[in-house]
C-alpha cells in the first residue's frame, strides 16, 4: 500500500499514514523494530492529545523556531523513525534555519546509518553529518554515544526528535539547547529539554519551519523576546492537562 491508497476522508488518516509509513520504514531496513514500538507509544499519546497540535505545543514550535535561528551550529538529529516519518520535512527545516542534518542511531549498525543517509539523500539532501562518529557523548556507552566531532558534538543548538531519556539528558549536562519532539509529555526526554514540544513529529517538524518562515526577518531582540518567554513547564502542564481533562483543556 502506497499514502495515496489510504482514503483521505478516513477519520484516521493521519494514524493509517504514520502506520503504514512506519511499517515501510522497517522494511527498508529505516526504522528498528525498537522504532515500532516506540511508535505504538506515541499513537497512543496522539490519540489522547486529540491528534491535534495544541497551542501550547504551538508556542513551543515557535520557540524552538526561534532558537534554531539564533543558533550558531544548529544540529538536527534524524533516527530512523523520523527519517521513515517527515525526510523531505525535515530536510526543509534545516533548510530554513541553516541547520545540519545528523543520522543519529539509539541501537546504531553502519547499515542502517547508510540506509538512512541514502533515504535522506533521495528525498532531497545534500551533505549528512553522523557517519564519520568521530566525536562522543560524553556519559555514554560507546554506540549510544557516538556522534560526528563536527555535528552534534560541536552543536549549540539540538533538535532530538522522538530522543531517548538517557541520551536527552546526557546532551543537556553538554550544555547544549536541546528542542525534544515527543507525544509523551511524562517522558524524561522532554521534561529535560528546554523546549518540549508535545505533538506528532508529523505535525510539529513542518510547524516548525512555518514558523522559522514567519520569522526570518525578526530581529535578535525579538528572536530573544520569544526564546525568553518561553515556559517548557508551562507546556509539559498544558499537555498533562490535555489528556486528563479532553479535548478543549488547552485552549482557555
Ligand atoms: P524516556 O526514555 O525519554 O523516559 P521512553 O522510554 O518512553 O522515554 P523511547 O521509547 O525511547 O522513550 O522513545 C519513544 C518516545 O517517542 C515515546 O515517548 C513516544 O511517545 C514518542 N513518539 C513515538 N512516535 C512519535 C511521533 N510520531 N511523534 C512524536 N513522538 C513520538
Amino acid at each position: 500500500m502506497i499514502d495515496s491508497e489510504i482514503p483521505r476522508d478516513h477519520p484516521r488518516y493521519a494514524s493509517l499514514v504514520t502506520r503504514h509509513r512506519i511499517e515501510a520504514g522497517v522494511e527498508r531496513g529505516i526504522t528498528s523494530k525498537q522504532g515500532l514500538i516506540a511508535q505504538g507509544r506515541g499513537e497512543a499519546f496522539d490519540y489522547l492529545l486529540g491528534e491535534r497540535t495544541l497551542p501550547s505545543a504551538d508556542a513551543a514550535a515557535r520557540a524552538a523556531a526561534a532558537h534554531l535561528l539564533s543558533a550558531n551550529r544548529p544540529v538536527i538529529s534524524v533516527n530512523g523513525n523520523v527519517a521513515a516519518l517527515v525526510p523531505e520535512e525535515t530536510i526543509a527545516l534545516a533548510g530554513v534555519v541553516g541547520a545540519d542534518l545528523e543520522v543519529n542511531l539509539f541501537n546504531r549498525t553502519e547499515e542502517r546509518m547508510e540506509a538512512i543517509a541514502d533515504h535522506l539523500h533521495a528525498h532531497g539532501a545534500t551533505e549528512i553529518k553522523g557517519l564519520t562518529g568521530d566525536g562522543e557523548i560524553p556519559g555514554l556507552a560507546h554506540a549510544r554515544g557516538t556522534v560526528d566531532a563536527d555535528g552534534i558534538e560541536s552543536a549549540d543548538v539540538v533538535v532530538v526528535p522522538l530522543e531517548d531519556g538517557d541520551r536527552a539528558e546526557a546532551l543537556a549536562a553538554m550544555g547544549k539547547t536541546e528542542i525534544v519532539i515527543d507525544l509523551n509529555p511524562g517522558s524524561r526526554s522532554p521534561r529535560t529539554a528546554d523546549v518540549p514540544i508535545i505533538d506528532n513529529v508529523l505535525r510539529a517538524v513542518p510547524n516548525m519551519t512555518a514558523h522559522a518562515r514567519e520569522l526570518a526577518d525578526a530581529s535578535p531582540a525579538e528572536l530573544q523576546a520569544i526564546r525568553e518567554t518561553f515556559d517548557p513547564e508551562a507546556t509539559l502542564a498544558a499537555a498533562e492537562r490535555a489528556i486528563r481533562e479532553g479535548e478543549f483543556a488547552d485552549e482557555e
